[in-house]
């Protein structure tokens, strides 16, 4: 296709923007009844746009809310934990028989210089860690601030506890029944939370065996501030076994906390 040299050096100037001459005219509108489409439509004013929220702060305040507002109920017995540095006890921390902290080889399968001239009501104890530092504060935090959470993930780590002593002593899931030390329903009522059944539930799954509360108690005084002796006076004729605890078959039926 030829050029031409002239229009190239002297480009035609650009055709006016102004309203061209149009043919037939339009029929005249009053202002603000202008058609759709038509060329001087003004478009509706744009939504107003979300505000930007800066990446970070809503988690961040979210989690201010959760645990300083709604109360530690909102965080995971986990990340307390590691925060904290705990971790459970191996069973060369406590003598077998009692639960009580020993050193090395201060204990056996007869027990420690603590239990080994007493008669216990049981044969073999597992520990998370003694009831001190978070441990201690998550079980009373559980226990007062109806944190389930915290108690099913307590219960949870204790049922592995569990499950590792049975593994050892050849114990199968199938012989075992987790029946919590149960609340007296006054003081279950109050709190808004059966605690015990919550970790039993737990650690009846992370064993692999079944739970049943097959016990009930009376309402008795508060432990808080009584001494080791006068504890075990205030809960001494306290539980009784559950009528119906076990269902047809020797199989636990479901109790209140489940
Ligand atoms: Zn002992």
């Amino acid at each position: 296709m030829a050029t031409d040299p002239a229009a190239a050096a002297n480009p035609a100037p650009p055709p006016p923007t102004a309203e061209r001459f149009r043919w037939p005219p339009l029929p005249f509108e009053p202002a603000g009844t202008s058609r759709p489409g038509s060329a001087d439509e003004i478009p509706p004013p744009a939504p107003p746009a979300p505000p930007q929220r800066r990446a970070g702060v809503p988690a961040r305040l979210w989690r201010v809310i959760e645990e300083e507002w709604i109360g530690v109920g909102s965080r995971s017995w986990a990340s307390a934990a590691e925060e904290a540095g705990w971790l459970p006890d191996g069973a060369a921390l406590y003598c077998p028989r009692c639960g009580t902290s020993v050193g090395a080889f201060e204990a056996d399968a007869a027990g420690c210089s603590a239990c080994r001239e007493r008669r216990l009501p049981w044969s073999r104890a597992v520990r998370l860690g003694p009831y001190e530092g978070p441990l201690r504060d998550a079980v009373l935090a559980g226990k007062y601030t109806a944190w389930k959470r915290v108690c099913l993930e307590l219960g949870r780590d204790l049922g592995d506890a569990v499950a590792d002593a049975l593994r050892i002593e050849g114990v199968a899931p199938e012989a075992v029944l987790v029946c919590p030390v149960p609340t007296s329903l006054r003081r279950r009522l109050a709190r808004g939370i059966d605690h015990t059944g919550l970790m039993a539930r737990a650690a009846s799954r992370s064993i692999g065996c079944r739970s049943g509360s097959l016990l009930r108690r009376a309402h008795r005084p508060p432990q808080q501030g009584l001494s080791g002796e006068a504890r075990r006076r205030n809960v001494a004729g306290s539980f009784r076994a559950r009528a119906g605890g076990l269902g047809p078959g020797g199989r636990p039926r479901r109790g209140p906390g489940r």
